[in-house]
């Protein structure tokens, strides 16, 4: 057998018994059902209801954040965001080309600009370094604030993101965007239980967001949350995703352009169940990678993505690497025609039509793994 028949043949042997071996899917093995007809019952679905609480409760704990707001995805978390940091139309906002497509998109509702800045081979997320090196090419503080020199433009905010739940190296990014005054906004959509340093992912900036999309290690069907220590920008978060009205015993009075982007209770029911399963599910992930990781071992032309040694990984997607693309490409044409869904990486940021424009610093690493990289499939197995 090749290699592309033996990997093949090693995922089916990871989930035996199923037709076609789907990337992610989710796993109801709790009190799914139990929440969800009790939050029917409730007539609570909407809006406003116990569960959206808990769940914001529940994350406050999972991240050790001071306060969590719970929103109907996690774009719209970012939005909201993005928001919070007073970003203006024109200003540029620093994140990494690998990255899906929600992260450009929703610095680009506020009419900002991503500015570009390669990731590391390894965690395949914003690379301290490449940071360090373009802060020092383009950047100046001005009266304490950083501006581009080149395009006169402040930079607003940087959003690093932990790639696939492979924590990116995010205390040396925010230490490099302290010494530039730039507030982090972490995008840890893909990364709910992971640690740096055994702090959760998402708690380093001055922001963090998580998706609860049916393809996350947890899932709510859609549901996305916002973490922070700071109470202001908590409070905004809460009255901006409820339309921004002024509570008021029957009156409607609005202070501002709000959004309805409150999670509603009938999916933070769901959610509120699968979190009660996060750790069953991640140490079920974690022992997936084990199996690809030792059977990839003495194999030379495939290696596995890894948690760096100070971090925990929650394995979200498994990310293999080829030597070149002309492998990477044969493996995804062999994979996908024999009942095995593998993806590779997204196609960078900077390529897409609406970022074209956009400023870049050098991309070389996202470049290579953007051709080289394929996720395998990485559901709960159980
Ligand atoms: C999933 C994801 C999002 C968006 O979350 P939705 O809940 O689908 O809106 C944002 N950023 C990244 C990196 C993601 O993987």
């Amino acid at each position: 057998m090749d290699i592309n028949e033996q990997l093949v043949a090693k995922i089916k042997s990871l989930y035996p018994g199923q037709g076609f071996i789907p990337l992610h899917i989710p796993r109801f093995l709790g009190k799914e059902k139990e929440y969800l007809i009790d939050c029917i019952d409730s007539t609570f679905v909407s809006s406003v209801g116990q569960y959206v609480n808990r769940f914001e409760e529940i994350m406050q704990e999972i991240t050790g954040a001071k306060y969590a707001i719970a929103t109907m995805n996690g774009t719209a978390a970012l939005h909201l965001g993005i928001r919070l940091l007073n970003v203006k139309p024109g200003d540029e906002i620093i994140t990494q080309p690998l990255t899906f497509v929600a992260t450009a998109n929703a610095i680009a509702y506020e009419h900002a600009t991503p500015h570009f800045v390669d990731v590391d081979e390894d965690t395949m997320g914003l690379s301290p370094s490449a940071l360090r090196l373009r802060l020092e090419e383009i950047a100046e503080l001005r009266n304490g604030v950083c501006y581009n020199k080149q395009t006169n433009n402040k930079i607003a905010a940087c959003v690093p993101m932990h790639t696939f739940g492979l924590p990116a190296r995010i205390d040396e990014i925010v230490e490099v965007c302290e010494e530039y005054n730039i507030p982090v906004l972490e995008d840890s959509a893909e990364s709910l239980g992971c640690y740096y340093n055994n702090k959760h992912t998402g708690t380093f900036g001055k922001l963090g967001t998580f998706s609860f999309n049916g393809n996350k290690t947890v899932t709510s069907g859609g549901g996305g949350a916002i973490v922070t220590d700071d109470e202001q920008m908590a409070k905004r978060a809460k009255h901006l995703s409820t339309t921004a009205k002024v509570p008021h015993k029957w009156e409607y009075v609005h202070d501002e352009i709000g959004y309805n982007y409150r999670m509603p209770n009938v999916n933070a029911a769901l959610a509120c169940a699968q979190l009660e399963q996060l750790d069953r599910f991640i140490e079920v992930k974690r022992s997936i990678f084990s199996e690809y990781q030792a059977f990839l071992l003495d194999k030379d032309e495939i290696q596995i993505q890894q948690e760096l040694p100070n971090t925990i990984s929650n394995y979200w997607l498994n990310a293999i690497r080829f030597d070149n693309t002309q492998k990477r490409d044969a493996f995804l044409e062999y994979s996908n025609n024999n009942g095995v869904m593998t993806r590779p990486a997204w196609r960078l940021m900077n390529e897409l039509d609406m970022f074209q424009e956009s400023p870049c610093g050098p991309l070389s690493v996202a470049e290579n793994l953007a051709n080289t990289v394929v996720n395998i499939p990485s559901s709960v197995n159980i």
